[in-house]
């Protein structure tokens, strides 16, 4: 396992996120400078760049680091709450991004 997900894990980058009050549960990597952030599907998939090119279209590779991470993890990553207007106003735009870029 790379030391990239390793250190996802030390740096609290990924997280699990309860949106309150909709009973959705999110698996989230934020990347770079936080300025953007993943959505993961455990075991699947992951809206990374890495993910798409190197995985999903060349199968060159298994997983992205965000995937190898959360495996690295067995599922016990930090929690956060957030609630819906939190969620539209400032993770919503991070996924978004991450999705660009
Ligand atoms: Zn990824």
């Amino acid at each position: 396992m790379g030391s990239r997900a390793r250190k996802l894990l030390s740096e609290r980058r990924l997280l699990k996120v309860n949106v309150e009050d909709t009973g959705v549960e999110l698996t989230v990597s934020y990347g770079g400078k936080y300025e953007r952030a993943y959505l993961l599907l455990p075991g699947r998939f992951c809206s990374c760049a890495s993910f798409y090119f190197e995985v999903f279209s060349k199968r060159a590779k298994e997983k992205c680091t965000h995937l190898e991470a959360l495996e690295l993890s067995k599922g016990e990553l930090p929690q956060i709450k957030v609630d819906w207007e939190e969620f539209k106003n400032r993770i919503f735009p991070l996924i978004f991004k991450g999705f660009l870029t």
